[in-house]
């Protein structure tokens, strides 16, 4: 029976079609449809404000600086000097607001499909961007990241994926490929950093990220996996850091702290020398099925999860 404070409103993270994580809202901010997908806004009782794109929930107010922080400080806090940056996706600004705390960077292109989900992001997300997408460093544009890469004459130091899960006819499936990380490597600089969100690293699901090591492992030299525990998935979640000539694992506590100090802007809340210790230290379930992973993913057969929220 449900208690008289029981929130009569709930929304559900179809995680996929076996596994549901549900939330009490206060209700919805925003709802509305894209030529690309469906987006919510909504306010949560427990983690403040949320961004939902076609059921999916992609970051949350409260712990986003968890998932943020992990996807862009590693690669940045690695590059000996970086400039020059592209952000593929990241539609709510915390990546870009990310990748402009570092005082080095002078340009930090990003491109997101969705001009709508931008749109929403600035006038709904503001502590997610924090005005990142009026600093003058900014070059925003719309459209498909893979079209971006190609046309795109330039190089960068750092290259950060954060576009949406590879769903079975969703946007983003062709941007996970081995063909795509070769596009990536060509453009990125001698001592390019790239780094993706890789999906979950949950027992009951460790294939697309397991897969996506191993394409990435294809193409460049070093591939470092790591992961941190967002709160609002209530998983680990994966990334992955490519390079063909740095090692993240060789910096130590001090060294990370100390360019921490000397190049980053403001206060990070979750990144620093102890942290990334532990985001490189992976629990032995999650190494033992990266080290049996065969399977390479292909432009022709192209992984691609179920679509988690439709049901059959
Ligand atoms: N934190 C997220 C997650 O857990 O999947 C990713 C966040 S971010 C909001 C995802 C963004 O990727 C969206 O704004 C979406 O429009 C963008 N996107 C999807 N497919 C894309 C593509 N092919 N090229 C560029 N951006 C894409």
């Amino acid at each position: 029976m449900l208690k008289k404070d029981t929130p009569s409103r709930w929304i559900y993270d179809y995680f996929n079609q076996f596994e549901i994580h549900k939330h009490a809202i206060k209700g919805t901010i925003f709802h509305g449809e894209s030529e690309f997908q469906e987006i919510v806004v909504a306010e949560t009782e427990c983690f403040g404000r949320c961004l939902i794109l076609d059921n999916e929930f992609q970051s949350s107010e409260f712990d986003e600086y968890i998932y943020h922080e992990s996807l862009v400080q590693p690669a940045l806090i690695l590059h000996p000097d970086p400039t020059k940056v592209a952000i593929i996706g990241g539609g709510e600004g915390a990546a870009l607001r990310e990748v402009l705390r570092h005082q080095s960077v002078n340009k930090a292109m990003m491109v997101d499909l969705d001009e709508k989900v931008v749109e929403c992001s600035m006038k709904y997300l503001p502590s997610f961007h924090k005005g990142s997408y009026s600093d003058e460093r900014t070059v925003l544009s719309f459209g498909d990241g893979r079209k971006f890469l190609e046309d795109c004459g330039e190089k960068f130091d750092v290259i950060i994926m954060d576009v949406t899960c590879p769903l079975e006819g969703g946007p983003s499936y062709k941007l996970f490929t081995k063909e795509f990380y070769e596009l990536v490597k060509r453009r990125l600089t001698p001592q390019g950093v790239f780094a993706i969100q890789a999906s979950t690293t949950s027992p009951a699901a460790l294939y697309t990220y397991s897969v996506l090591n191993r394409t990435l492992q294809e193409v460049f030299a070093h591939v470092f996996p790591y992961a941190a525990h967002i709160p609002f998935f209530a998983m680990l979640w994966g990334f992955n850091l490519a390079t063909d000539n740095l090692d993240p694992t060789l910096l130590n506590r001090d060294e990370i702290d100390q360019r921490i100090a000397e190049r980053v802007k403001g206060d990070l809340s979750f990144y620093d020398g102890t942290t990334h210790q532990a985001l490189f230290n992976l629990p032995k379930y999650v190494r033992k099925e990266l080290s049996r992973q065969t399977h390479i993913n292909f432009d022709n057969s192209p992984l691609m999860e179920k679509y988690p929220g439709r049901s059959e």
